[in-house]
């Protein structure tokens, strides 16, 4: 079913749902997040914007993880820039080994989730949560869900049925039943194979276990 998209939101949220990746509110975070990085280290000698951002919070170890994925897989990003920040970085972490900066010592940790991608991450978080409760009360957006390969992880279906007009919610939350129930059932499939006496090949279950990474994680979310 084609559907209508009124605004920009509305369209990004419709291919979402089309891209079929798991849960639609942790992509849209994961594209801001990558797309942040993209834009930062591309051309991070004249954005002093964001090395600022950059020195001043520091990164968190998910975000770290992802610029050096995002360094290695994408020509623009590469190591240089990459090295530029981190050398940065490190230097600013350990300005109190040098003893007229004892500042660093006494300063309060940030806490988690104080990264600027995590508050790029947070932002379209709640952006695209806010814009789902909307969205899906729509006929015709609920039959596309249900068709589709997307999946609200459960932290995220929480939010939105909570958040959602009572016969709406209940629609989600039997929706997200289904879903569940679908992959555990991939699970049980591909747990049951390695029984000797099932001679059945393994098929696209064996991805089930990987899709339920994607989906059980708690998060200590801004946005919940
Ligand atoms: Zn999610
Ligand atoms: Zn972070």
């Amino acid at each position: 079913m084609l559907l209508k998209a009124d605004n920009v939101l509305e369209s990004e949220i419709i291919s979402l749902l089309e891209e079929g990746e798991l849960c639609p509110v942790c992509r849209s975070m994961e594209k801001s997040v990558d797309g942040w990085i993209v834009g930062a280290f591309s051309n991070l000698l004249h954005n002093e914007g964001a090395r600022m951002e950059l020195r001043r919070n520091g990164l968190c170890t998910v975000h770290l993880k992802r610029i050096v994925e995002v360094a290695k897989e994408r020509s623009e990003v590469g190591s240089l820039a990459v090295s530029i920040m981190f050398k940065e970085i490190l230097a600013a972490q350990v300005s109190w080994l040098d003893e007229k900066d004892v500042g660093f010592l006494s300063r309060k940790k940030p806490k988690s989730g104080s990264c600027v991608l995590c508050s790029v991450a947070s932002n379209s978080e709640r952006i695209y949560l806010s814009a789902f409760v909307k969205f899906l009360q729509r006929d015709e957006v609920q039959r596309s869900y249900e068709n589709s390969r997307s999946v609200f992880c459960v932290n995220h279906s929480r939010y939105i049925i909570k958040n959602m007009r009572n016969s709406c919610g209940q629609w989600l939350a039997g929706t997200q039943r289904n879903k569940y129930e679908d992959l555990t059932a991939e699970m049980e499939n591909y747990i049951s194979k390695h029984d000797y006496r099932n001679t059945t090949p393994v098929g696209q279950e064996r991805h089930a276990w990987l899709n339920a990474s994607k989906l059980i994680g708690e998060r200590d979310a801004k946005n919940s």
